[in-house]
């Protein structure tokens, strides 16, 4: 019943699992039965349909029986093979087998074989080249390997298909009882409309049909969302429960004071944001939450209101911003949007003057409230601000976790708004951003115009850039981006230092071009960013750097050159720099997809510019691997659920996990019964 001690597999009781073999799973990290179990196949190949011997069609994977007629040994050019004819009452089928000359002793005639693979034509007849197969000893007894809907598990250096196959039935038929229990009450089951556990496991590995593989693989998804979200919400209450922040107590009248100062009318998504804001910030559990919009949603006004409500209630904020450019941008937005209102708004990088930087540290540690935008250069040794209450962080991907909780280590905890313009899916974005709660803007302001993109041929491109040079002589600029800063020999990709000095010698001679790269140092890059915001600089010439920071609305016109090489989520936030203006913005993608996936991916962009649709889109293209190339340690890793396509069975297990656990806002916890500690005890570990 028990987990076995480190180091003594309980794997070895199980027949078929020696030393060897344990040591193998446990590289896997697979350490007991249990562990076993919870090692599903990748996939299912239904041979449980017998296709009669005549007439087989070539070419594609079929399953039939028959019974062995003749066995054959014939090396062919010191190769072994081992031909096999087996028949049926319609015909006849040569089955061979190359290099397993041990196989001609495990066949003899007489025998009924099932045999699992595609026919090929050979010498004017068909032939069946190393196929899966079985012999049925005894045809009342069930197959395991064909003949029936067979699982396929995903191998390790040393373990085998059929070997793993045969160990997880003997395992399932013999030691599933003894190591499995089901918490979830039969009540609740029924009324989830979730199978037992054991029946879960059994048909997870040997299904009975599609169906009740389905049924099966709804459970088992329940049970990792349904863990996970238990595990979260245990860990946001602690949080609650254990930290206190300032409570801002903002008066009733302040949120419509500051709509009343603003140039514009907030979007509903803005106004649902604020509500949430405060409503979290007037409490002492400390905020934790995520303000997830698509580029040019409006984050930086949503933050303003949180910043003024921190400066009324007499606290400071930090507002920790990834570049130098990104956070005068933000400085100048807020001073706008805040001094009219009395908010003391600073701005805090390495460009800082000396004199400057020393009065506002000074001031920081008299406790003076007020709030300031800046780079890293926040988080120095010396900037101690002695009364801080809001921490804001834009663009969190581009911080690490250690960065942002820098400034959240401290008594009385700062409440945490994090931003990101990162278009996940919601149920994602749950899981990646777990424990933060999450204000989701869908909308943008009004009178934006969607930026018109174009997937086309190299060829055309002399006359893109004709266009492009009409629109430029107008005063508006361009982005030309690229995959790589220089050409190597191994690719034939364009290269941003080459192309470069192509486009300012002889296509755009009478244009000013600036370069920018990963490998220019910042100074030098932001000086050029800053030319171009200034205007200084008609086109700027790129990698994926400029991914994230400049609001330059004069930019109307992007070029993405070798587009199949970026992911679509990049595409789409390097396609965010333009389409900020009142000027209709075009985007052109050059690229020469290899594949089905990456012509999908291009041709999904020229249709859509909603983010979240996008995110969606590419999720269902790349599956949960390598999501949106953001995979950061601590992200959860399902074993079989998908945070999209299973977005329902997500809902149902949060709002189950939910009621356990009470409402995820409040400080306090529900009353957590013994059941649901045993049950997350017995959840397999996931990394
Ligand atoms: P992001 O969400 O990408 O950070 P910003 O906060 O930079 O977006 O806002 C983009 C632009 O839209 C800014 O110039 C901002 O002033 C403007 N803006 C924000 N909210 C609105 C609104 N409700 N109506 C009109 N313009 C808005
Ligand atoms: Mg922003």
């Amino acid at each position: 019943m028990n987990a076995a001690a480190p180091g003594i597999p309980e794997l070895r009781y199980i027949k078929g699992v020696g030393p060897k073999r344990a040591l193998l799973f446990q590289k896997m990290g697979i350490h007991t039965v249990r562990d076993l179990l919870y090692l599903f196949p990748r996939r299912y190949e239904d041979r449980s349909h017998f296709a009669t011997l005549n007439g087989l069609p070539p070419e594609e994977p079929i399953t039939c029986r028959g019974e062995v007629l003749d066995v054959k040994f014939k090396p062919i050019r010191g190769m072994p093979l081992v031909e096999v004819l087996i028949g049926d009452p319609t015909g006849t089928l040569k089955v061979v087998f190359f290099n397993r000359p041990y196989l001609r002793k495990q066949f003899s005639a007489g025998q009924e074989v099932i045999v699992y693979g595609k026919v090929e034509p050979y010498k004017n007849d068909l032939q069946m080249s190393n196929p899966e197969f079985e012999i049925v000893a005894d045809p009342e007894a069930a197959t395991v390997h064909t003949g029936r809907i067979t699982p396929i598990y995903p191998l390790t250096e040393g373990l085998f298909q059929r070997s793993l196959r045969s160990l997880l039935k003997e395992t399932v038929d013999h030691h599933l009882a003894d190591h499995i229990t089901d918490y979830l009450s039969p009540e609740l089951r029924q009324s989830l409309d979730l199978v037992p556990l054991d029946r879960a496991l059994r048909q997870m590995h040997l299904p009975d049909s599609l169906e009740e593989q389905a049924r099966a693989r709804r459970r088992i998804v329940f049970d990792e969302f349904f863990s996970f979200e238990l595990q979260l919400f245990l860990r946001i209450k602690a949080i609650k429960i254990k930290y206190q922040s300032p409570a801002f107590k903002i008066a009733p009248e302040l949120l419509e004071e500051f709509k009343r100062s603003l140039p514009f009318q907030l979007t509903r998504s803005q106004e649902q944001a604020l509500q949430d804001l405060r409503n979290d910030l007037n409490q002492t559990a400390p905020m934790n939450r995520l303000l997830q919009g698509d580029v040019g949603s409006g984050k930086t006004v949503v933050a303003a209101f949180a910043f003024l409500a921190a400066q009324r209630a007499g606290s400071q904020s930090a507002f920790l911003v990834p570049t130098e450019i990104l956070a005068e941008q933000h400085y100048r937005t807020l001073v706008k949007f805040l001094q009219p209102l009395k908010v003391d708004v600073e701005l805090l990088t390495k460009s800082t003057e000396a004199d400057r930087r020393g009065r506002l540290i000074a001031a920081l540690r008299q406790g003076k409230p007020m709030v300031v935008a800046g780079t890293h250069a926040i988080l120095q040794e010396e900037v101690q601000f002695s009364s801080l209450g809001l921490v804001a962080t834009d663009e969190q991907h581009k911080f690490g976790v250690h960065q942002r909780n820098q400034l959240l280590q401290r008594k009385p905890r700062p409440h945490q708004l994090v931003m990101t313009a990162t278009p996940i899916p919601r149920t994602l974005a749950m899981t990646v951003f777990a424990d933060l709660d999450i204000s989701l803007m869908k909308e943008l302001p009004k009178g934006r115009q969607p930026i018109s993109t174009y997937w086309i041929t190299r060829k055309k491109q002399p006359e893109i850039f004709e266009h492009m040079a009409v629109r430029l002589r107008k005063g508006e600029q361009a982005y030309v981006v690229f995959p790589i800063i220089e050409e190597t020999e191994k690719s034939d990709l364009l290269a941003a230092k080459k192309e470069y000095e192509r486009l300012r010698k002889f296509v755009f001679p009478q244009f000013k071009l600036g370069l920018v790269h990963g490998k220019i140092d910042r100074e030098a890059r932001e000086a050029v960013m800053r030319a171009f915001t200034r205007r200084e600089i008609d086109i700027l010439v790129a990698t994926s750097v400029i991914e994230v920071g400049v609001d330059q609305p004069h930019a109307t016109m992007m070029i993405i050159e070798n587009a199949e090489r970026f992911g679509l989520a990049q595409l789409h936030q390097l396609r965010g720099r333009v389409g900020r203006g009142p000027v209709g913005s075009e985007c052109f993608l050059f690229g020469e997809p290899s594949t089905d996936e990456g012509k999908m991916r291009l041709r999904l962009l020229t249709k859509l510019q909603d983010g979240f649709q996008i995110a969606d889109e590419d999720l269902k293209l790349r599956g949960q691997g390598d999501l949106w190339g953001t995979r950061q340690s601590g992200e959860p890793f399902f074993r079989v659920a998908h945070p999209v396509l299973d977005a329902e069975l997500f809902t149902l297990a949060r709002s189950e996990a939910q009621k356990l656990t009470g409402s995820v806002r409040d400080a306090t916890l529900g009353k957590i019964p013994a059941w649901v500690q045993k049950y997350l005890e017995q959840m397999p570990k996931t990394d």
